[in-house]
């Protein structure tokens, strides 16, 4: 673990996902909204590690704008992403306005393998391999809240493991 600016590593990886989806589709298009917490500081993380956190939760987040915008073409895509520093520990939320999780899928989204995309555009380890690095990685905690048609928010919790 090392000392990171989780801002800073957030908002580079907003980007790179989004880039990397608009080089793979040109049609490919969303809002992004950040509200970072700027008295945060440096927190000790794995940045290798909650980067690939980070950017599994947005990837997700894009894909289901994306497959809402392609039933609605006047559905307007938000992803955003914010940071909160509480008195014990950082909160990190990723929400996006996509369809949000259905009942029968949401006990299940965490276990190894477990994908509702077609094959070839989801592996379903993305989350079960989040869970793992947040929880045994870092003793901090990731949650789900998630509404039908309206969208769904990542929540994740870190010790705050700095001297700010
Ligand atoms: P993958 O993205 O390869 O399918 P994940 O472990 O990242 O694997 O996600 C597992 C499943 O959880 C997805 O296939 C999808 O059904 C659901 N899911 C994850 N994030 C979202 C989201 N933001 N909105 C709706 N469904 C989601
Ligand atoms: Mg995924």
């Amino acid at each position: 673990k090392e000392p990171t600016d989780i801002n800073a590593l957030a908002d580079e990886y907003l980007r790179l996902a989004y880039h990397g989806l608009r080089a793979k589709d040109k049609s490919f298009n969303s809002t992004m909204e950040t509200d970072f917490d700027d008295t945060i500081g440096k927190i000790n993380i794995v940045p290798q590690d909650m980067g690939r956190v980070i950017l599994n939760l947005i990837t997700n987040a894009f894909y289901a704008v994306n497959e809402k915008k392609e039933d609605d073409e006047n559905f307007k895509p938000i992803v955003s992403v914010s940071t909160k520093k509480n008195d014990d520990h950082i909160t990190i939320r990723v929400s996006d306005n996509g369809n949000g999780i259905p009942k029968e899928v949401l006990d299940k989204i965490f276990q190894p393998f477990f994908t509702t995309k077609p094959t070839g555009e989801g592996t379903g380890l993305g989350l079960s391999m989040s869970y793992d690095i947040v929880t045994k990685g870092h003793g901090g905690k990731l949650m789900v809240e998630t509404t039908e048609n309206k969208g769904t928010t990542f929540i994740i919790e870190l010790p705050n493991t700095t001297d700010n």
